[in-house]
């Protein structure tokens, strides 16, 4: 299976190509598909299985096939549990992304968030977040999240361990019902499990 024959546009392949990759890891070729369906995807992988491309690719492309207005909403949010794993999964979106003109942008707490906040004022398409500054900014009304159509949860059940699911629910409630959502953890506790009832819509269920 090649990353064209899985749907992908010129764009996102020249950008894949760059990356040196020549073929899709087995969670990229049942989360691609699925995920540019349309559909609520619930993933089991690890990292290092490429599990960041198998969301970040096809929601680039969906997020591509309709134009960028002037506003410039945030439209896709992935919320990670940690800052090194939202550096990462914003350093892996914005090559992605680089021929599709959208913008992408990271921030996390531990550091001051007057940088942030400058680069959220400039417009953002695919917002990387940890969940306690996202909730910070939003409740100091620095950004919003009633335009977003596509949620990933990166490392659910990591994000659980560390005590976030009052600040995701606190999230989910911020945004739109309709909206596709993306659920990726390397387990699936009874925990991850109840999380997925409350806010995937029959979803396909992938496991790399
Ligand atoms: P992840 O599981 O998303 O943390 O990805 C692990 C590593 O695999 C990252 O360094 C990616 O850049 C790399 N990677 C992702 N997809 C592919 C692919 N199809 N071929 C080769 N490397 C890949």
């Amino acid at each position: 299976m090649s990353f064209k024959e899985l749907g992908l546009s010129d764009v996102l392949l020249k950008g894949i190509e760059e990356k040196g990759y020549t073929t899709p890891t087995l969670i990229q070729e049942k989360a691609i598909p699925a995920v540019l369906q349309g559909k609520d995807v619930l993933a089991s992988a690890q990292t290092g299985t490429g599990k960041t491309a198998g969301f970040a690719l096809p929601l680039i492309q969906l997020l591509s096939e309709k134009p960028i207005t002037k506003r410039r909403p945030i439209r896709a949010l992935v919320l990670t549990p940690t800052r090194e794993l939202a550096a990462q999964v914003y350093d892996e979106t914005r090559e992605y992304a680089r021929h599709t003109g959208l913008e992408a942008a990271v921030i996390f707490g531990g550091v001051k968030q007057h940088s942030q906040v400058a680069r959220l004022k400039q417009g953002v398409d695919i917002l990387v977040a940890t969940p306690g500054r996202l909730l910070d900014l939003q409740q100091q009304k620095l950004l919003q999240l009633t335009q977003v159509e596509y949620l990933v949860l990166d490392e659910a059940d990591r994000m659980l361990d560390m005590g976030f699911i009052r600040d995701i629910r606190k999230v989910i409630s911020l945004m739109p019902d309709r909206k596709q959502n993306l659920l990726f953890s390397a387990t699936f506790s009874p925990e991850i499990k109840k999380l997925a009832a409350t806010f995937l819509d029959n979803p396909v269920t992938v496991a790399a």
